[in-house]
């Protein structure tokens, strides 16, 4: 007869990057309501420079597809998020 001692084997919260660049588009999308437009015109919606220019790898221009931030503007988010209380 098995015994099962796992504590717990129920959901795990999604410490998905995607479910985190959803959120932060949402964030991005409801604070600039321009981001379509920045999307059309390549530009990031927060420092409005040309987003090719300011994201330096593929990970970064699909975040810029989805937050409209480019690269640098949402890496400055993340470390921005709580510098004084880091994540355990
Ligand atoms: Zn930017």
């Amino acid at each position: 007869m098995p015994d099962n001692d796992e504590p717990y084997m129920g959901e795990t919260p999604p410490t998905n990057v995607n479910e985190l660049l959803k959120e932060l588009g949402t964030i991005a999308g409801f604070k600039n309501p321009d981001k379509q437009d920045a999307l059309n015109k390549r530009i990031c919606v927060k420092c409005a420079h040309p987003a090719a220019q300011r994201c330096y790898t593929d990970a970064g221009r699909k975040e810029w597809a989805i937050s409209g931030l480019c690269e640098l503007c949402f890496d400055a988010i993340f470390a921005d998020d709580d510098p004084e209380h880091p994540h355990p």
